[in-house]
């Protein structure tokens, strides 16, 4: 630390992102991104709109917005579309979180809700997860708070129905709820179709996990166009051209091919079906994951253990060093061989003792 750091920073302990090794090639399962390259429509964009880098994006980002807005059937008050969905997440907090909103999510979710509470000195509470990883929604009514959920969540993959989420968001009309759909398109019932009846509600998606932009930066917030217009006044007073040529470009051929990435979910879901029923034979035990990533222990091996041995032989997974987590791994679901190779080493790594 410099001595030049303002105080204010002096404690902030930063979001760890996932390793992105560059010394060797890895059967890369540790970040949750998709096996599949983007689109050929959004590669295809995304190059042309390449010619023409000397001039700044468009601020509103109006053409993508719109088509975002049509495929979730709202308006474009309705959207923000932002530099990935951690963006959307950080003007959630600035916006409407303080001393008398604190911010409260499950004590077990995506690390960076408290990563950005800290960054923006605000007070939070984590609310413990049942012992078998699920929420307790009733503990969320009433909360006084701003809600952050992410449905399904992370690191365990496990959703909440549709008709959950909407009990907390109509017991907290006085309250922003904010649903983190990232993993959403592998097999959960979206909240957005909520968002014409509550005006307490923002739903977060990504085009990093299903629609394989990971790299590209690129994600969204749907709500009334009150809580928008309150997160457009962040945006405008930090980033405005928050979105580059070649992302909003390739958004829009991404949203052109909905049938590519249907098929891509699809070929997912079937293959962490696949992947969990094999693991289980190995002795591992999962929860229901819901999710393009597995959550997965096994009683002989620890998780710390079984991550290092993967590493060793070409495998990157997840592993977590909180108490609840340590005997976990988070394992992305791959291509079916990048599977297989995973299935066939854990096979023999863990030989004897099963
Ligand atoms: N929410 C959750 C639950 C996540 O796991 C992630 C990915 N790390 C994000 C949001 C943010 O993803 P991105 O910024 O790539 O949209």
């Amino acid at each position: 630390m410099s001595r030049f750091l303002s105080k204010k920073y002096a404690a902030l302990s930063p979001y760890t992102p996932g390793e992105q090794p560059q010394d060797m090639k890895y059967i890369k399962l540790n970040t949750n991104e998709s096996p599949f390259p983007p689109s050929p429509k959004a590669q295809k964009y995304a190059a042309e709109a390449a010619s023409r880098m000397q001039l700044y994006p468009d601020p509103e980002c109006r053409e993508l917005t719109e088509k975002i807005a049509q495929l979730c059937g709202l308006e474009f008050e309705n959207i923000l579309v932002t530099n990935g969905s951690d963006e959307i997440l950080n003007f959630a907090f600035m916006a409407f979180c303080d001393d008398e909103h604190p911010a409260i999510f499950p004590d077990i979710t995506y690390g960076f809700y408290p990563v950005f509470a800290e960054l923006n000195n605000i007070p939070y509470k984590e609310l413990p997860l049942r012992e078998d990883f699920t929420i307790d929604t009733s503990e969320y009514y009433g909360a006084g708070a701003t809600i952050f959920i992410a449905n399904p969540n992370a690191p365990t993959g496990i959703a909440l129905p549709l008709s959950e989420i909407e009990a907390i968001v109509r017991n907290n009309p006085d309250n922003v709820v904010l649903i983190d759909e990232a993993y959403v398109d592998f097999g959960t019932e979206s909240a957005l179709s909520l968002i014409p009846k509550y005006d307490n509600l923002i739903v977060t998606q990504t085009f990093s996990k299903s629609r394989s932009m990971a790299g590209a930066r690129l994600g969204f917030g749907a709500a009334s166009a009150a809580l928008i217009g309150d997160m457009n006044t962040i945006k405008y007073s930090t980033n405005p051209y928050n979105i580059n040529r070649m992302t909003m470009a390739a958004g829009l051929g991404v949203l052109e091919d909905e049938e590519y990435t249907r098929r891509n979910c699809k070929t997912i879901e079937k293959t962490r079906e696949y992947t969990l029923r094999e693991l289980e034979k190995l002795g591992f035990e999962a929860t229901a994951s819901k999710a393009n990533f597995i959550f997965v222990r096994h009683n002989a091996a620890g998780g710390e253990e079984l991550y290092k041995t993967l590493k060793s032989r070409g495998i990157l997974v997840r592993h977590f060093g909180k108490p609840r987590l340590c005997d976990y791994l988070r394992i992305t679901i791959g291509a079916q061989d990048e599977m297989q190779a995973l299935i066939d080493t854990l096979s023999d790594i863990l030989g004897g003792k099963q």
